[in-house]
């Protein structure tokens, strides 16, 4: 087979392949080594203020995630990577708190956002719905949420002192466009390309990426 042939036929072949549903976009791989190096100095930092136990039982933690994406962390560091929350610059002494209070077996998987800086940090599981205290002046389904008192680790948020009733659910986030998402330390979600169009059509969402993701161009 002459060497143009068989290159047509490569051509044909490579045109016929299934494409990937998914398509990675390059910029977002761009801001995922970025936060990841983030994520890596400022754990590192906090560690350097932890006492030996608890160095032991985050590097545990560590390593669950590193081997299986599980342990304490996993909610944090998937939703992080996914796109569903942000990691601002945190002083070491704030990252440590962090981790340390991850560690509990009872912080709630059902993980929230902060409206104003994008950290996604834990809170404690209610152990009963019973536990739930009405906020002050407010009915339940009436006007915008939150309408409860929901328990906390951290009085305020630790990324920029926000109130902890200002947050998103973290499931939620793919739907909304936070003034946090512009800033460094987003990933930003994926773009869906190919047989399964994204929300608002094939590239509904890119000038929303766009305008998200503007701290990689600065
Ligand atoms: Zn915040």
């Amino acid at each position: 087979m002459g060497c143009r042939r068989w290159r047509t036929r490569l051509a044909e072949l490579e045109r016929c392949l299934p494409k990937p549903l998914l398509l990675e976009d390059p910029q977002r791989e761009k801001r995922r080594l970025l936060v990841g190096q983030r994520l890596v100095r400022l754990c590192e930092q906090a560690c350097e203020l932890m006492t030996q136990e608890e160095q032991i039982d985050v590097a545990e933690g560590f390593k669950q995630w590193a081997e299986a994406v599980g342990g304490p962390y996993r909610w944090w560091f998937r939703d992080l990577f996914q796109g569903r929350c942000r990691l601002p610059e945190l002083a070491p002494a704030t990252m440590k708190e962090l981790l340390v209070t991850w560690l509990s077996p009872d912080c709630d998987p059902m993980t929230q956002v902060c409206r104003g800086c994008g950290l996604l940090y834990p809170h404690p599981r209610l152990s009963s719905l019973r536990d739930l205290k009405l906020l002050p002046g407010k009915v339940p389904l009436v006007g915008p949420p939150p309408w409860y008192d929901f328990p906390v680790y951290f009085p305020s948020c630790p990324g920029c002192g926000a109130s902890p009733n200002d947050i998103d659910w973290s499931h939620l986030v793919d739907r909304l466009d936070r003034p946090w998402m512009a800033l460094d330390g987003y990933v930003g979600f994926a773009i869906r390309t190919g047989a399964i169009p994204g929300i608002g059509g094939l590239d509904g969402r890119k000038p929303l990426q766009r305008r998200r993701t503007k701290w990689l161009e600065t």
